[in-house]
């Protein structure tokens, strides 16, 4: 028989997602608290790294900026976006009127590490490191743990009253738990390079088009720039046939400045990640039981940086739905109607940015001279317009803009 675990709660997935929630849930109440991760280490290659600064509040209210601020991180001061190398539209984060303006950027493992640190102060929090949840414990219809599986192989049961699923696009417990999500592969992959920051280079992500081509430059902790060049979809393995030189010529066409840079530090196809793109709408976020949440409940696409923000913020507002409830019913199962508010909730700005996004990438993927000088106009228009600082507050601060406002 499996060892069995007792907890109040059982996260799958330390990300940023269940490391938050896992953070919040083990401060702000006694409840027993388990996190599995299946990896023995944080080290993750091209994740989100930038971000928005609705979560660097949160970072900041939970006394994890100065663990950051120890560590460094890179300040991302402002978005513009060219076509054809002129201007055509630009944000200024100093215009934002919240205490926390910026942007930040730094490696994904320091920043769940600050948060995990903050967490292991807490005699109810467990972290499981090289744990893999395997499978569900269910009974008459009722999730009430999960199982996982040690780097041993030994098998150990959690028993739970809410399993919560945070374990990210790839998620298997979505799957285990029967619930269908909605998978939307973009027209386009995307290909990703890191190269060093060139000496004076603007701290703003920059966005630049041509035709139906472009690139997204993020500035990157400490002195680098990440790079994302769309590709048509599945083009990927026929692209690494051919001469690495079609790469440069494309990407020094869209951005001069990298001329040199990119053909001294990406030697081969082997220094470029492939990111295949996809949307996944899942319209149940919970069972009884089970409750899912970040990338898992939602995977956005990576224009403007969204998916960390997302998943910490879900976490943030799902945290006293669990602690209300299981003060008032103990050791019971969390029945589905007592996520239902927070997924309405959150559907909301989810849907918000996966709607902004699809528009977006349906503007950049312009084919006709027609379309692309309706894109140019449609940022020219939105520059100018009373609503733009508006627009992006709402991106940057999501549904909290009213709660910082009491926080700070
Ligand atoms: C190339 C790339 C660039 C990106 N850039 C940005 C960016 O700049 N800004 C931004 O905001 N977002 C960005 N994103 C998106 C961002 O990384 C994700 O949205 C975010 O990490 C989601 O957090 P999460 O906690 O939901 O899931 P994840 O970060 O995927 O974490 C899930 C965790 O669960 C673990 N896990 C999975 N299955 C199991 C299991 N069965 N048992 C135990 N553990 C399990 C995984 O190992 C992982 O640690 C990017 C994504 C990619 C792929």
């Amino acid at each position: 028989m499996n060892h069995v675990i007792q907890a109040d709660v059982c996260i799958v997935g330390g990300g940023p997602a269940g490391a938050m929630l896992g953070l919040l849930l083990a401060k702000q109440s006694d409840l027993e608290v388990v996190v599995l991760e299946q990896h023995q280490a944080f080290q993750r290659e091209f994740r989100g790294e930038s971000i928005s600064q609705g979560s660097v509040a949160i970072l900041d209210v939970l006394g994890i900026m100065d663990n950051l601020k120890q560590h460094g991180y890179l300040q991302v001061e402002g978005l513009e976006m060219y076509d054809k190398g002129e201007k055509i539209f630009s944000v200024n984060f100093h215009e934002f009127s919240y205490e926390q303006k910026f942007i930040i950027d730094l490696p994904q493992p320091v920043l769940i590490g600050a948060i995990l640190d903050k967490a292991s102060g807490y005699p109810n929090f467990h972290l499981k490191m090289g744990a893999t949840g395997v499978e569900l414990f269910e009974e008459q219809g009722l999730i009430k743990g999960v199982v996982y599986r040690e780097k041993s192989g030994e098998l150990v049961t959690v028993n739970s009253s809410v399993v919560v699923d945070a374990s990210g696009r790839y998620t298997r417990i979505r799957e285990m738990a029967g619930i269908h999500a909605k998978i939307d592969h973009f027209k386009r992959d995307a290909v990703w390079f890191r190269v060093p920051r060139p000496e004076g280079w603007e701290s703003a992500t920059r966005i630049k088009v041509d035709g139906h081509q472009h690139l997204i430059i993020l500035p990157t902790y400490p002195d680098q720039l990440r790079v994302g060049i769309n590709i048509a979809k599945g083009a990927y393995q026929e692209f690494r046939k051919q001469d690495i030189s079609i790469f440069y010529d494309t990407v020094c066409r869209l951005e001069p400045q990298l001329d040199g840079i990119v053909q001294e530090h990406i030697q081969s196809w082997k220094d470029t990640v492939l990111l295949d793109i996809f949307t996944a709408e899942v319209s149940q976020w919970s069972r009884d039981g089970l409750v899912l949440i970040g990338d898992s409940a939602h995977t956005v696409s990576p224009i403007l940086g969204q998916g960390v923000n997302l998943a910490i913020q879900d976490a943030y507002e799902l945290a006293p739905v669990i602690i209300d409830f299981l003060a008032k019913n103990p050791k019971t199962v969390m029945p589905q109607e007592a996520f239902q508010s927070f997924q309405l909730r959150r559907q909301e700005f989810v849907s918000f940015i996966q709607g902004f996004q699809a528009d977006q990438e349906k503007d950049l993927m312009a084919e006709t001279e027609e379309d692309m000088s309706k894109r140019r106009m449609k940022m020219q228009m939105l520059d100018q317009s009373p609503m733009k600082v508006e627009l992006a507050t709402k991106m940057a601060y999501g549904i909290f803009r009213e709660s910082l406002m009491k926080v700070y």
